[in-house]
């Protein structure tokens, strides 16, 4: 059987490149997703000026068409959810149920911006001049490349592409060249939604090679960024460069605060959810648990147990709570981190280690750490796997000036069942959301997502404060 090649879309075309690369199953690297091409420099050209040329109709296009083409778009990825799932945990390694409702997120993110199609308001205003009437009104930007990151490859792309489309913009999307896969069933199903060609483009490729000619070409207006720190702060420079308006949404360190009065078995859920659910690859991962100094001993006890339980394997095996890490160079990089982390005095108290299933997959026994202190490599950077480290405190004050002891502000969360703390910490937390009782990761797909310090730059995403970024203000005076 021959491995299936997949294109890029330009103009409203599947258009060949000239290289293509196997996407492989971080569960098992003999099974190949198929091949997915790279673009050229021309065909990245060729999407920009196809975008520019779609943008003047576009932009004006009546709300009723944009609403109706994502709401399709949204009820088609919700028809085929568990399809879309599976083909997700297969190529990042997500379990099946987590892959599919990333996919349920990424539908209804498509059907909640149809309808902020419909409610884009703007305001009219009394001028201090009389006689003379102020509209101020939202119009879209331009021609908008977004760059999204390999963890997860549905939704980022959604709610990037949603809210572009909805607000009147023209876009080309670059995918992380890891899974490709997603990004490109997204584009099919945007294909038959009526959207005009040009509207929207996929351009597949390398971050340095397709993802660096996006952010500096000329025809971009602006650029929605999702990964790492060092490649986003690259990214903001170039666009500050060009004048260009973008938005980044970059790694996490997020705190997880465990307190004496917490509630053991609910915290220790939720830290095992926050830290090694997706195998701890998402932004909103607690990789620092800090535990007040009452509950820790038990806190530490429940944990070893909650963690012995957890079944680590294929991600499309019924029954697994944690798939594989996402690739060989990430499964290096967090058996690095493993390392450094003891280097630096840390107790690795449980995992840590590669397992071996079935099949060749890039398994990991999910790593918890002791005796970790706050000027430790593994509490200052982002491992981005399934390794998290324990902080132990004497008391909320000094688990709250951990918590925002980090150059990174994203998601914070709180367990404790004081209505004082948690009131505290929901104002007090240097983080851009906050979680009580809850995971750090995990949330919804109709309210601001983002983060402060060096997790976010630019406008939030998500809900209707996405219009922050897509959208562009004018003011309009008129003489009566
Ligand atoms: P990455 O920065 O390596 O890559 C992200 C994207 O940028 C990819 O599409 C990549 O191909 C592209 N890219 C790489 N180099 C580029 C360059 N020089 N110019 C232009 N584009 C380039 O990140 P990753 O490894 O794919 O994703 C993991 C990171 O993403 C983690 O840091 C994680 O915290 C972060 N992340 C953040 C959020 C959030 O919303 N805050 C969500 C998911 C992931």
């Amino acid at each position: 059987m021959t491995t299936p090649q997949h294109d890029n879309y330009i103009n409203g075309q599947w258009v060949a490149g000239d290289k293509y690369s196997p996407n492989v199953n971080p569960s098992n690297t003999a099974d190949v997703l198929g091949l997915y091409t790279q673009a050229s420099a021309e065909q990245l050209d060729q999407a920009v000026q196809a975008a520019r040329a779609a943008f003047p109709a576009w932009s004006v296009s009546g709300i009723q068409a944009r609403a109706d083409a994502l709401d399709k778009i949204g009820n088609e990825i919700l028809a085929r959810r568990e399809e879309l799932g599976t083909l997700l945990a297969r190529e990042e390694g997500k379990t099946r149920p987590e892959g599919i409702g990333e996919a349920a997120r990424a539908g209804n993110i498509f059907k909640f911006f149809a309808g902020e199609c419909l409610r884009l308001a703007g305001e009219t205003l009394a001028s201090v001049r009389p006689g003379i009437g102020i509209e101020v009104t939202r119009e879209p930007l331009g021609v908008i490349g977004l760059i999204t990151p390999w963890n997860f490859p549905i939704a980022i792309p959604a709610w990037k592409v949603a809210p572009a489309l909805a607000y009147g913009n023209c876009v080309v999307l670059k995918p992380a060249d890891l899974v490709p896969g997603c990004a490109w069933a997204l584009a099919d199903i945007i294909s038959r939604s009526g959207i005009p060609a040009g509207v929207f483009n996929l351009v597949m490729g390398r971050g340095s090679v397709v993802g660096d000619a996006l952010v500096n070409h000329a025809g971009i207006d602006a650029i929605s960024f999702t990964g790492s720190q060092s490649v986003g702060g690259r990214i903001a420079q170039q666009c500050a460069a060009n004048l260009k308006k973008v938005q980044l949404e970059m790694g996490g360190k997020n705190p997880q605060v465990v307190l004496d009065d917490a509630d053991l078995g609910q915290a220790v859920e939720l830290c095992v959810q926050s830290a090694f659910f997706s195998t701890g690859q998402r932004c909103t991962a607690s990789s620092r648990l800090i535990v007040t100094e009452g509950i820790y001993p038990k806190f530490i006890e429940a944990m070893q147990a909650r963690m012995a339980a957890l079944k680590v394997g294929d991600a499309l095996q019924a029954g697994i709570d944690i798939g594989p890490v996402s690739s060989q160079s990430q499964l290096a990089q967090d058996a690095d981190y493993v390392s450094i982390g003891q280097q630096e005095g840390g107790t690795l108290l449980m995992g840590g280690e590669r397992l071996s299933r079935d099949a060749d997959g890039f398994y990991m026994a999910p790593a918890l750490f002791t005796d970790t202190t706050m000027d430790m490599r593994i509490n200052r950077e982002e491992v981005f796997g399934p390794v998290a480290s324990i902080i132990r405190v004497k008391d909320y004050e000094a688990a709250l000036a951990v918590a925002n002891d980090t150059p990174f502000g994203l998601s914070a969360g709180i367990a404790t069942t004081s209505l004082k703390y948690a009131t505290h910490f929901k104002r007090h937390s240097q983080a851009g959301m906050v979680m009580v009782n809850l995971p750090t990761a995990g949330v919804d797909y109709h309210v601001p997502f983002g983060g402060r310090k060096g997790s976010s730059y630019g406008p939030r995403e998500q809900g209707r404060y996405a219009q922050e970024f897509f959208t562009t203000v004018k003011t309009a005076y008129t003489l009566a």
